[in-house]
């Protein structure tokens, strides 16, 4: 499967490729309505917008350093995953969007290994039969993906952190990918770079996730950014990845769509303007 991510609703209706994934609902807080036939993606707990307007409904660390986007190595805010009126509006949204067809769940998990440590989750913590937090923080990822899962007519595609050495997206975010299974059809791993100048890290990355989740009864999907990269460059790339996986998608805007009808024709081994 060759397809596109893109936040532009009209390139999403036309479909380039196999399958269009679409940005209906984005980590700035910004919402917008699905779209037909495409998989539309939610952003679970990445919600500048909420975090701005309430800074104490951020997931916390110990020390006190909330999840907003002016903290280091955060690019967005985080809701704490464990706010009941935040995670029921959630899978309200998901609900709506899930009724269109497939979803894609992005910002699922927590925001760091440190979060989250407010009063709610030290007492939720407490009151479980977990023995470490690690333990705890999967269940509660786990459990909501199992609901949101629930409330989508099509297939929920989680994402996860391009992180596939074993153990480390449990302990960074709460995700475990074989507990994830049972309730989702497919992961999605975003693998971004700026003009893939070296590629030996994305080989590795997509080995390594081949590993760990090759054998789960879902699909392995593989994001790559187009910006700057030239179409050889993307095709070959693509190429090898589609060893490892079940798809490539390609993010896309308006202007890049032409370069990756190029790539995708490529791919195909139809007649392409693609030039060496
Ligand atoms: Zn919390």
């Amino acid at each position: 499967m060759h397809g596109i991510l893109t936040a532009d609703a009209d390139l999403a209706r036309e479909g380039v490729g196999d399958r269009s994934y679409y940005f209906t609902e984005r980590v700035s807080g910004a919402r917008r309505d699905p779209v037909e036939g495409v998989v539309n993606s939610v952003a679970c707990w990445g919600d500048t917008e909420t975090v701005r307007e309430s800074p104490d409904r951020a997931a916390v660390t110990g020390g006190g350093t909330r999840a907003a986007p002016d903290v280091e190595s955060h690019h967005w805010g985080t809701v704490c995953p464990t706010d009941p009126d935040y995670r029921a509006g959630v899978l309200d949204r998901i609900a709506d969007v899930g009724s269109v067809g497939d979803v894609r769940l992005t910002t699922l998990g927590f925001p760091g290994e440190d979060f989250c440590r407010c009063d709610r989750c030290e007492r939720l913590f407490a009151e479980s039969d977990c023995e470490d937090r690690v333990e705890w923080r999967s269940s509660v990822i786990t459990d909501f993906t199992a609901e949101a899962a629930e409330r989508v007519d099509g297939d929920v595609i989680a994402t996860l952190y391009p992180d596939p050495y074993p153990g480390h997206l449990q302990e960074r975010a709460g995700l475990d990918p074989a507990a994830l299974a049972e309730h989702v059809d497919g992961f999605l791993v975003p693998l971004c770079g700026t003009g893939y100048e070296t590629t030996y890290w994305v080989e590795s990355l997509a080995r390594g996730f081949a590993s760990e989740v090759g054998d789960l009864d879902t699909s392995l999907t593989f994001q790559l950014s187009t910006s700057g990269t030239q179409a050889e460059r993307l095709a070959e790339l693509a190429r090898r990845l589609d060893e490892h996986a079940d798809g490539v998608v390609f993010g896309t805007h308006r202007t890049d769509a032409d370069l990756i009808r190029d790539v995708l024709a490529e791919l195909d081994g139809r007649e392409s303007s693609v030039v060496a």
